[in-house]
Order: C-alpha cells, then structure tokens, then sequence
C-alpha cells in the first residue's frame, strides 16, 4: 500500500537552519523518566520514533547544572561531559533512521527544588518555588545571570560533541528560568533585565545568541516557547506580551516551537480539550511574524487534519508528543496508507501521571511505551506463536481485546467470547461519560484490527460459564472477565461496609452506565478519587438533578491531580453548581439520609438527605469462573486471569496486562517474575 496523494504535503522536507527535517513529522520534547537513569532504555525509546518515520525526535527535558535538578524524577541530564556518552546513544539510535535528534536544554529554576544537590534554587527576584515546599529561592545577582548564561553556553557546546542538531532555548510551561524572566510575577527587578517588556526578554535574546555562538553552524536553535498562558491579564498573553516577544525575536532562532502554558494547558485531556487542534487559536498568527518554520502541537492523530494546518499555514511541522507516545509509527502508517492501524491517543494523560509521580512512562493505547528496552516489546512487531494450539479468551473489555490482538498477530487461533454485544467492556461503558468519548479509541482501534484477521472467531452476547468453557476443550484459556463496583462502601475509608447500606438501594457507575436513572437529589460518595465520582456528578447535572458530592479527602477527584484535571474537575463541578463535600466519610445511612462525619474529628457530623446514593469506592474482581475453572486446571495448558478480573486498576493496566499475556503464552517465562532487563549504575 502507498499514501493517498493528498497527503504528499505531510512528506516535504523541511529546512531548520543548517539541517533539514525529512518530512513534516516532529516529535516534540517530551519527559519519559527513562532519562540519565536509564540511559539504554531512553535511547531505544526515542529510536523507536525514528523508526516509525518521525522527522525529528527530541529528548525531554534536560538539566544543565546541579542548581536546577528535578529529582525525584530522572529526566536528561548534561552536567559535564561525563554526561555526554548517555546522549550519544540517543543520538546514534535516532540517525540510524534518518531523522533528527533535538535536545531540550532545561534550567527549572523555581520548579525545582534541588532535592539531591541541595542548592538554593534561583529566580529573577526573591520568591517561593513551586508547589507548597518550605523552601524559597534567592533573587539573582548579575554574575548569577553570567553564569546562567556560561551553563548554557557549556551545555550547548556538549550537545553537540553529543551528536544533537537541533539545540533547544526553553521557555515555556511555567517551568523556565527565561519564561520567569518575562513574567512580572516573578520578575520584579528594577536592572535592565526587569521593567518593560524590552528588558525582560533581554536575557532570551541573549541565550538566543549565545546558543547560536555555541553551536555553530552545524546545528539548529529552536526556541520553545508559550504564547499564551490561559491566565488572561494576570499571565503572558498571546495578544500581548507573547505576539510582542514573538516579533522582537522573530528571526533569531531556527524554529519555533510554540505552545501555551502551564502543562495543563498544553497537555489538556480529552475530557477538557475535546477537539484536535485546539491550540490554533493561539498559536495561530505566529507564522506571521517570523519567516522561520513553526512548530505547535494539539493531539494531532488524523492526516486530514494534519494538512489542514499546513495548507491553512497554521504551522510548517506537525508537532506531537502524546500522539507519538500512542503510536510512534504514525507517520509510517500515512506514508503507507494504514490510516486504520492508527492508535490514536485517547486523551487521558496516564503518561502525564507516570511522570507526575516520577515513574517510567506508560501509555494507555501502546503498552509497549517505556518497555522497549526493559523489555525489548516493539510497537509493531511481536514473536511467532509456539504452535498451533487454539486460545479461547473470555471477556473484550480493554485486557481481553489486547491479547485476543496479539495472540492473533502471533498467529494463534484465538476464540473471544463476550457476554454482550457490544466489545469493549468498562471503556465502552465509560466512553458514555461527559468528555469521555475518545476512552472508545481504546475498543475501536483494537476491534477493527481484530475483525481483519482470519483465524479470529468473536462471538458476541455470549457469557461463558465454567461448564461451555471445558466443554470447548480449547487448551489456552485466558480470562478477562473485568470487575464491578461495590455497592457495600467498602474502599480506602471503609475496611467494612458502611453501616446501614445493606437495606438502602444503592446504585454503582455500573447501573448508572447500564441505564439505570437516578432521580431526585443525587448523593455520590466517591472513595475512589479518580474521574468516575466526578465525571458521574457532571452527568447527573446535565440531567438537570440537584448533586451532592461527598468525599473523604480534601479535593474532589483527588487522583486527577497527576492527570492535570484535577482542578479544571473541582472548577467545572462548581460551576454546575454541584454541592461539595470534603474531607467527610460516610458513617451510616438509612434509607433517603446519610450520616457523614469529619475524617479529622468524626464527632463533626453533618445530616444529608437524598434520593439515589451513587457509591463509587472500589471494585470486585469478577473471579468465579476463574475460581471455578481452577478446580480443573489439569485440563488446561494455559488457565490466566488478567487484567480487572485479577486486580481491578486503569485501563492502562488492563491493556498492559492482556499485551504481557499474549506475549508470554507458551513461554517459558514466568508470568509474575520481574524478568525484565535493568540499567544498572556504572561504577566509575
Ligand atoms: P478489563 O478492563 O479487565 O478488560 P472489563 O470490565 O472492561 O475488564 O471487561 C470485561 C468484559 O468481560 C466485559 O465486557 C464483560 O461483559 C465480559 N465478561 C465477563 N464475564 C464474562 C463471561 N463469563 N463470558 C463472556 N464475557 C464475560
Ligand atoms: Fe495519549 Fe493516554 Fe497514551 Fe498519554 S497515555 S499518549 S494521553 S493514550
């Protein structure tokens, strides 16, 4: 198969300075926590991208001296030249493809807090750092700004030694010493660095400069860089200060990398950034002001929408960070005319989250993300089947598809049996949610391959029991068979049922989902703290139901902080005039009241009314058939329990579970042992 012409555009090669990126397909610095702790892992990550046709593949962000280092996390890292190795195995891998290897030189500043080198943190004035440690950093002399300047400089001049082409000046997501220079906020100096515009950007012009000096002209200067910061008047605005800084430097980089701010801005999920694209109307004038190409990114999945951009010159590269992390042979599969074998991401942020909490990336849609080394899986390819042996896998929820998937694309005759019509599972049901709708990617992109095979059998609105199962005699079995919600209380603040529950009708997302109306005054107890509680409560508003949401921690949705929701959940329920209560348990309720008591003095009770209880604390594996089959497992080769019917998680784990079975079948490795490769540290 070859392209469809119309998509030729997306395959012109593009000129960034001194070097030229193969086609338009540009895979924008992003974290992976792989980084100088694991550097082997990191480089076959990136390579990977390079492989599956991206033009130019960019590291994450990569600290430039001990003053602003992000542990616990492990991003890159360039300190001195006992560094620069690392690098060159990231380079060598992304070259062997052709494309580009780009590097984000970072210097966090008041986003760090320097928790292994213990340095005070810099900042153009005397402020607090981010988040809510006890620590503030120390305004900046000028020789401090001189010598900001030589550690970039130095950086620059070992990116290249490293093998880079591209060479990054960062300014962007609130996490930049040269955004925080631009911002009054935190740049209240009266030298020629604060005050106007022309001052604070003074320092950027020159890292601009410098960088070019350092790199020569062998290498390109991007600048990333965030127009607006969704803030209106109290932060940098696209219609001011950012078209301002745009046209003061327009022509000193290569590149544009232009984005808005903070992350959760940029990285907005499905559920608050439904639309692809969204970032063009801010990014959109910048290609008027400089005759340098420009790149933005706005989850960009669909080709069409791709050459919408260019043809509309809204932007000259396709820029992606998640899109790629979902399917980093995205732009293989348009150049091949695959647009069906696209995985599109979904919008969920799960690997926002796997680097918010400073673990290795994971991905939602390609559980093979961050397992490329660790456990040499690749995207696109998986081991020949053993034999010949039939499998029979029960339940197409997000576990049960995966594995009937690659079982198939092993080559295994593969029977799947569900108990309903409709494949899919929990994210068919889930997808119904408000913003939820693209969770159905994770079904569709599984179901449409799965129906194109030829030695797949799926029988639909058949719920296997124990007795059809060893009836079929079929040697591999492996059960998917999901979970339910508890309607008992029992979760993280209720080791036991909640006192009363058993003679009240309670309802669970799954009766909700199912159809099951609630009606009149709505209480949700949500344990769970993830989005059901929320995104139910939105639901039971837009059918214009009065809401009470009671939770026992102190934010609503508290987990969606790592997912960066987690305050757009809180704003949004508010605005829908949903009633919050926090940092409250449930103690008892009897039919239409409940008792809630303070967690942290639980003789503070309040009294509330309701209609229909919704309790969302946690789930139930369904494992009877397992249970029951296990009993017979001398009939079988293979008898598996995967995903939520093993233990109930995300959707992420689910997938990731059914991919591990479907590659372990009939090996000889232990499904539970941690056999997978480590990096270990070089002892100097
Ligand atoms: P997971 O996230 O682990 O994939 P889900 O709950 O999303 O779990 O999916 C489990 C699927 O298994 C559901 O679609 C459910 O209808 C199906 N299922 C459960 N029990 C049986 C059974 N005995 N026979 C066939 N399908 C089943
Ligand atoms: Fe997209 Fe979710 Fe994968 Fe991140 S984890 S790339 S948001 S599908």
């Amino acid at each position: 198969m070859s392209r469809d012409p119309k998509y030729d555009i997306l395959f012109e090669p593009v000129p960034i300075g001194p070097v030229i990126a193969k086609n338009r397909f540009y895979q924008v610095p992003h974290c992976n926590v792989l980084g100088h702790g694991r550097p082997r892992a990191e480089a076959e990550n990136r390579r990977i991208k390079a492989e599956g046709g991206w033009a130019v593949v960019c590291t994450q962000e990569v600290e430039i001296h001990p003053s602003a280092e992000l542990t616990p996390s492990v991003e890159g890292r360039l300190w001195d030249d006992r560094d620069i190795p690392a690098h060159r195995l990231m380079t060598d891998a992304v070259h062997e493809h052709g494309s580009l290897a780009g590097i984000e030189l970072a210097y966090n500043a008041l986003h760090t807090i320097n928790l292994y080198s213990r340095i005070a943190p810099i900042s153009p004035s005397a402020t607090v750092v981010h988040g809510n440690f006890p620590m503030q950093a120390r305004g900046m002399s000028h020789k401090d700004i001189r010598d900001l300047r030589q550690w970039h400089i130095d950086a620059a001049k070992r990116s290249v030694q490293a093998g880079y082409d591209i060479v990054y000046v960062y300014a962007g997501h609130d996490m930049s010493i040269f955004q925080y220079f631009l911002k009054p906020q935190y740049n209240q100096r009266s030298d020629e660095y604060g005050g106007s515009l022309e001052n604070r950007v003074r320092l950027l012009r020159e890292v601009l400069i410098d960088t070019r000096e350092a790199v020569g002209d062998k290498c390109a200067v991007a600048l990333r860089f965030a127009v607006d910061e969704l803030r209106g008047a109290d932060g940098l605005q696209a219609e001011c200060e950012g078209r301002d800084v745009i046209g003061m430097l327009a022509e000193l980089p290569d590149l544009w990398d232009v984005n808005i701010s903070g992350w959760d801005n940029d990285s907005a999920t499905a559920r608050f950034e439904p639309i692809e694209g969204f970032q063009e109307p801010y990014t959109a004038f910048v290609k008027s002001l400089t005759s340098k190409p420009v790149v933005g990114v706005g989850r960009f999945t669909s080709a069409d929408a791709m050459v919408s951009q260019i043809k509309r010159g809204v932007l000259d590269l396709i820029g992606a960070a998640r899109p790629s992390i979902a399917d980093p042979f995205l732009p293989r599969k348009i150049e091949q005319g695959r647009l069906e074998d696209i995985r599109e991401c979904i919008g969920c942020n799960i690997c926002v989250a796997q680097d918010n909490m400073c673990g290795p990336i994971r991905c939602t849609q390609n559980p093979t993300q961050g397992e490329e080394w660790k456990r040499d899986w690749h995207p696109e390819n998986i081991e020949p089947a053993v034999s010949s042996d039939a499998v029979l896998v029960v339940g197409a929820g997000p576990a049960g598809l995966e594995c009937a998937m690659q079982l198939a694309n092993r080559g295994y005759p593969v029977t799947l049996a569900e108990a309903k019509e409709t494949l899919g599972g929990r994210v068919t049901l889930e997808s119904q949610l408000p913003g939820m709708a693209s969770y159905a990617r994770v079904r569709d992109y599984r179901e449409s391959q799965i129906v194109r095979q030829p030695d797949m059998q799926i029988y639909r609105d058949n719920m296997l029991s124990s007795g059809d199962i060893l009836e079929l005699e079929i040697p591999h079995v492996i059960l998917a068979t999901g979970s339910e919600w508890r309607r008992d209380g029992v979760g993280r603040a209720h080791a036991f049922a909640v006192d009363g529950i058993e003679s009240v009708a309670v309802l669970t997302p799954d009766d909700i989902l199912s159809g099951t109306k609630p009606n009149g005054r709505v209480l949700i107890y949500d344990d769970d703290h993830y989005y059901m509680g929320g995104a139910l409560a939105e639901r039971c508003r837009q059918d214009n139901l009065p809401v009470c949401l009671v939770t026992p921690d102190s934010k609503v949705s508290s987990w969606t902080e790592y997912t960066l929701e987690q305050e757009k959940i809180q704003a949004r329920l508010l605005s829908l005039d949903v009633e919050l209560i926090v940092s409250h348990e449930l103690l008892n309720v009897t039919q239409g009241a409940a008792t809630l008591a303070n967690v942290y003095d639980k003789n503070r009770r309040v009294e509330i009314a309701f209609d229909t209880l919704i309790m969302v604390t946690s789930r139930q594996s369904n494992d009877a058939l397992y249970e029951e089959l296990s009993a017979y497992s001398d009939k079988f080769k293979t008898l598996l329990c995967i995903g939520d019917c093993l233990a109930p998680g995300t959707v992420a784990a689910a997938v990731y579970d059914g991919h591990l079975a479907a590659r372990n079948l009939e090996s000889e490795i232990d499904f539970y042992a941690p056999l997978f490769r480590r990096e270990m540290p070089g002892l100097e």
